[in-house]
């Protein structure tokens, strides 16, 4: 039977590389939900080739230029946040792949795993926001929430097979972004055309900026401890700025673990829809002749700020990391708009760590209330950049 997929996101940059997977392969999967935001004119294009159940459109304007062109389709068209929430739980439904960037993709991953579906998440911020609530509620309901960014797919192909007590530590692997090597002096002056150049992926702009500043690996640690039950100095990050070895998994008894591959997203995609069959591809192979040298170094910590910053919020708890994630989310926004400069990202995000009221154990509502908290404390010291008008 085929495997009915809600693609959450679809418009975005693992949305429609997972559609070029489910294209490979029409015998095994079918679409049943796509979601976007505000990109109507590709969503309806999307609607019309893959015949949906259903779609929902979270921005208001775009929702009535969706309804209108499907008007004459047997698809249902949904408006607002709710209706994410609702058609992940439908019956009809057998894997929810979470796509959508950023703490708007929390609650429809939390409400596809209450109704028991398998969840495929690269919406790593729902992880870093609530990863104790999310992976607590997926053993509840006994389901292995399938990571799909590169790193902890890499690490979750090194662990099948093995206990999770063998396991000694973890080793994610960072390309060190457009930036690697550079000091304050010149990255203080760095604007967003060059950050949202990376050497070796393609991605969505917010990712693109945080892999840009190192908040992304930031992000991959905390994502890593809760999806794999980890202490937090069972983590590590190495810079290898090839992008060839996904990640490593080191055992008890010393033994390494690396998965490897050219960098393409369409890969862990492919593995965590198609979990647990591996599917035939045409991709590129890698070549050795290509990569005669694989290189590694230690990130730079005081340089790339973020980095350490999401490193002592994962250490601190709580809702830390929610406080991270969202500063980091405003200040992003703001990068992008020419708002704020790249060293001030860290100043920002580093004020509201230290202002917003510390939870030790916070519910799904005090997150909800630090997240909301954050940003309007965010949004405020951003009016403090000379940049911003
Ligand atoms: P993207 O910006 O390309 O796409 C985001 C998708 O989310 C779009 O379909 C958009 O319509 C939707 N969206 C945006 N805001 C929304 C909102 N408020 N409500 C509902 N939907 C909204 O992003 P992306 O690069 O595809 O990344 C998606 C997620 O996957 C992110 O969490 C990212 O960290 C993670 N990820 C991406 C890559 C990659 O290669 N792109 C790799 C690893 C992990
Ligand atoms: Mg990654």
């Amino acid at each position: 039977m085929k495997k009915r997929l809600a693609i959450l996101g679809s418009t975005g940059s693992i949305g429609t590389q997972a559609l070029g997977v489910v294209d490979a392969h029409p015998e095994l999967f079918d679409v049943e939900i796509l979601s976007a935001h505000s990109n109507a004119d590709l969503l309806i294009e999307q609607s019309q080739k893959y015949k949906p159940n259903a779609v929902v459109v979270t921005n208001e304007n775009a929702y009535e230029k969706v309804k209108k062109a499907l008007n004459n389709t047997d698809i249902k068209v949904f408006s607002g946040a709710n209706a994410l929430c609702d058609v992940v739980q439908w019956d009809t439904v057998d894997m929810v792949l979470a796509a959508i960037v950023g703490f708007a993709g929390l609650h429809s991953t939390i409400a596809a795993i209450d109704a028991g579906k398998q969840v495929a998440i690269a919406n790593k911020e729902t992880l870093v926001v609530a990863g104790e609530i999310v992976m607590q509620k997926a053993k509840e309901k006994n389901i292995l929430p399938l990571p799909v960014d590169s790193e902890h797919s890499a690490l979750f192909q090194c662990m099948i097979g093995e206990h999770l007590d063998s396991v000694e530590k973890v080793i994610l692997t960072a390309s060190g972004g457009p930036f690697l090597g550079k000091k304050t002096n010149f990255l203080v002056n760095v604007k967003k055309d060059h950050a949202l150049q990376h050497p070796n992926w393609v991605m969505g702009a917010k990712i693109t900026i945080d892999s840009a500043t190192l908040m992304n690996k930031g992000l991959e640690m905390i994502e890593a401890k809760w999806l794999f039950d980890l202490q937090n100095d069972q983590i590590d990050v190495v810079i290898h700025p090839q992008s060839i070895i996904h990640s490593l998994v080191q055992f008890k008894d010393g033994s390494l673990k690396a998965q490897m591959g050219l960098p393409d997203m369409k890969l862990p995609i492919q593995y965590a829809l198609a979990f647990p069959q591996r599917l035939n591809n045409d991709f590129k192979r890698f070549d050795f002749k290509d990569f005669p040298k694989l290189n590694f170094e230690q990130p730079d910590y005081k340089t790339f700020r973020n980095l350490a910053l999401a490193k002592d919020a994962m250490y601190k708890g709580g809702n830390a990391t929610c406080v991270l994630n969202a500063a980091n989310e405003v200040v992003v926004h703001g990068f992008l708009q020419n708002k704020v400069g790249f060293l001030e990202m860290n100043d920002i995000i580093e004020r509201a760590l230290n202002d917003v009221a510390f939870i030790e154990k916070p519910t799904l509502q005090d997150l909800e209330e630090t997240d909301a908290a954050t940003r309007r404390l965010t949004e405020s010291l951003l009016k403090g950049s000379q940049l911003y008008n």
